[in-house]
């Protein structure tokens, strides 16, 4: 199942997917890239599916233990 099969859990409006670049995200990252969030066009709430949390939690670590492996 996707984030976007599901309805915003504030107002119920049905999510859509977008790719925004991660500068634009609310969560703090090295990553420059552009990922997949769910929106809400209802009421503006933005959702990270799984897959994006992964990838940004991935690409941290890699950064910060880089050489330690
Ligand atoms: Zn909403």
């Amino acid at each position: 199942m996707k984030e976007t099969d599901l309805p915003c859990s504030r107002c119920g409006t049905a999510l859509v997917e977008r790719s925004v670049p991660t500068d634009q995200l609310a969560i703090a990252t090295p990553v420059q890239d552009r990922v997949q969030v769910a929106v809400c066009p209802g009421c503006g709430a933005h959702y990270y599916p799984e897959q994006t949390l992964t990838m940004l939690a991935a690409e941290t670590t890699h950064s910060s233990t880089h050489g330690n492996n």
